[in-house]
């Protein structure tokens, strides 16, 4: 039997109404005529402080007998796995196993492909262990750590699955994290949250899955160059051997330096693109809570706040909120051994006593000098710059000293290792720091007490890659290498862990 579209069926906090006689309400019937109702997306209007109420899409099965004229019939979703147009003879070789490798080998795979997938890192529950004597001890390790390894940068990420736009790809990405046990939910909240804790065993349970139907992983391999060989495929050199294959799906998240440079030197196309620099800012998690619902103990209802600010520069320069982790940690998110690089995390329950966002400020092609890397050096400049604590330790500064210029006396932050108090104005280029301080004035005027409450820990350079992997945008091949095909983050064609992996199944869906 069909299911029709429901939409704007809005539910306070406190109504005891069902969903089916709310949704009869809207199409003016008998709540006995509404036989179903799938929820399709559900989220928290919070724009009246103090009543709060639900937002749905449903699905609404109706009684045959009293049909309504006008409404969209419900059609759940799916992509066609036997659309593609690219055919190979090798198998395909993945480098990287992020979400963006992940999900172009899980969808290989479903539609008959054995990927051979090279990752640096440890599988996830050994990257866990190398991740605990980071936060315990500061002692870093350069190929298993909170970006490399099993899972990617997405493995100890806050697993907050945003889509800027919903579409069938999407939507298949929300039932594959359910399949391998997100809760149900995952598939209808307009933003849905899987948490660290859980996000690690998805992984597993996936990877898992991909080598009993054939793909291969092989963790611990380093690809450190690649060339082309006769018949049109290309040679892929790791320090545990080489692959040779004519499908060689280039992965490798924003931290994957070396390959870039390894990248320049073989002549592939690279090009500078936009991307954002700046720090975390920690707030208490109740300040946030009461700021955004007009109180704080309804959290316990609707869980943590979140929040998203912007601001401009009269130049057009944009300052803005990114990645806010509400109830979670700031974490290390260094790609290597003396550069320092902060990001954000939380457990699925999200009730750490803080909420951090990163505070960024958009950094133009046009800022850097003329050659592809110059956003990664850019970045590295500021990293290296903010490594002079101990052991893999952070600069913090009270957001009132910041706005000063002023060292922080002391300045406490969730960050493990540790912090070091540093004015880090004087650590970041004058552009940044003049860009922050203008947001942040703007901030606290939307957020009364953001000044006073905040504590920035620095820096965050890991919103997007500063580089793109120049690709043909209908094959996704290398505009200048045969048979090398960037996907994801590192390949500057996505963002985040759902726009990854959605990229990585765009991929995967061209081939035959
Ligand atoms: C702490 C943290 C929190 C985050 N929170 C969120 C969030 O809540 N929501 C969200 O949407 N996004 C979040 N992100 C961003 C998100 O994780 C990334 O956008 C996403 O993981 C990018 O996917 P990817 O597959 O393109 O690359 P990555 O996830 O970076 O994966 C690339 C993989 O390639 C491997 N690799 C690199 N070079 C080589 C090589 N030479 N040889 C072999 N393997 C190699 C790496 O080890 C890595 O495992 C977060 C990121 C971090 C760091």
């Amino acid at each position: 039997m069909k299911y029709f579209v429901v939409s704007n069926i809005s539910k306070p906090l406190d109504s005891p109404d069902t969903l089916q006689g709310l949704a009869a309400g809207k199409l003016g019937v008998s709540p006995v005529e509404i036989l179903d109702a799938i929820i399709v997306r559900q989220s928290l209007d919070a724009r009246k402080k103090g009543r709060l109420k639900y937002v749905y899409t449903c699905a609404v099965k109706l009684d045959a007998s009293h049909p309504i004229s006008g409404l969209e019939e419900y059609v759940v979703p799916e992509i066609d796995l036997s659309a593609g147009t690219l055919s190979f003879k090798q198998r395909p070789v993945i480098i990287g196993l992020g979400p963006a490798g992940l999900f172009a080998a899980h969808t290989m795979v479903k539609k008959g492909y054995k990927p051979i997938i090279l990752e640096q890192g440890k599988p996830v529950a050994e990257r866990a262990q190398d991740v605990r004597l980071l936060c315990d001890t500061g002692i870093f390790n350069a190929r298993s750590n909170v970006l490399f390894g099993e899972g990617g940068a997405g493995a100890f990420s806050d697993g907050k699955l945003t889509a800027r736009n919903r579409s069938a790809v999407t939507d298949v990405i929300y039932r594959t994290f359910i399949e391998y046990g997100a809760i149900p939910e995952t598939g209808y909240m307009a933003k849905p949250h899987i948490g660290t804790d859980k996000l690690t065993r998805i992984i597993s349970a996936m990877t898992q899955s991909l080598t009993e139907n054939g793909a291969e992983i092989f963790y611990n391999t380093q690809v450190s160059s690649f060339k082309p060989e006769n018949g049109g495929t290309l040679r892929v050199m790791s320090d545990k051997g080489d692959w040779i294959s004519d499908c060689v799906v280039c992965a490798p998240g924003y931290g994957a330096r070396a390959l870039f440079r390894e990248m320049l030197k073989l002549n592939v196309t690279l090009e500078k693109k936009t991307f954002a620099i700046g720090f975390r800012v920690e707030h208490p998690r109740d300040f946030i809570d009461s700021s955004q619902y007009g109180e704080s103990g309804i959290s316990a209802v609707v869980g943590a706040a979140d929040y998203h600010l912007t601001e401009s520069m009269g130049n057009g320069r944009g300052i803005y909120t990114f990645c806010v982790c509400p109830g979670g940690e700031i974490i290390n998110a260094s790609a290597e051994e003396g550069m320092m690089a902060v990001n954000g995390m939380s457990l699925s329950m999200r009730n750490s006593p803080n909420t951090n966002s990163a505070v960024v400020v958009t950094v133009y092609p046009s800022d850097l000098p003329d050659h592809a890397l110059a956003g990664v050096e850019f970045s590295e400049q500021i990293e290296r710059a903010c490594a002079q604590g101990p052991a893999m330790h952070a600069p913090v500064q009270r957001l009132k000293d910041f706005m000063r210029g002023v060292k922080s006396a002391t300045a406490h932050s969730s960050y493990k290792p540790g912090c070091y108090c540093e004015d880090i104005s004087g650590l970041m280029p004058n552009f940044i720091v003049k860009a922050l301080h203008h947001g942040i004035h703007g901030f606290d005027r939307k957020i009364r007490g953001y000044i006073e409450q905040g504590v920035a820990v620095a820096p965050e350079t890991g919103t997007s890659s500063p580089v793109r992997i120049t690709r043909n945008p209908d094959t996704f091949e290398s505009v200048s290498c045969k048979g090398w095909f960037p996907i994801g983050e590192g390949a500057g064609y996505s963002g985040g862990i759902v726009s990854s992996a959605a990229d990585g199944i765009n991929f995967a869906l061209k081939m035959v």
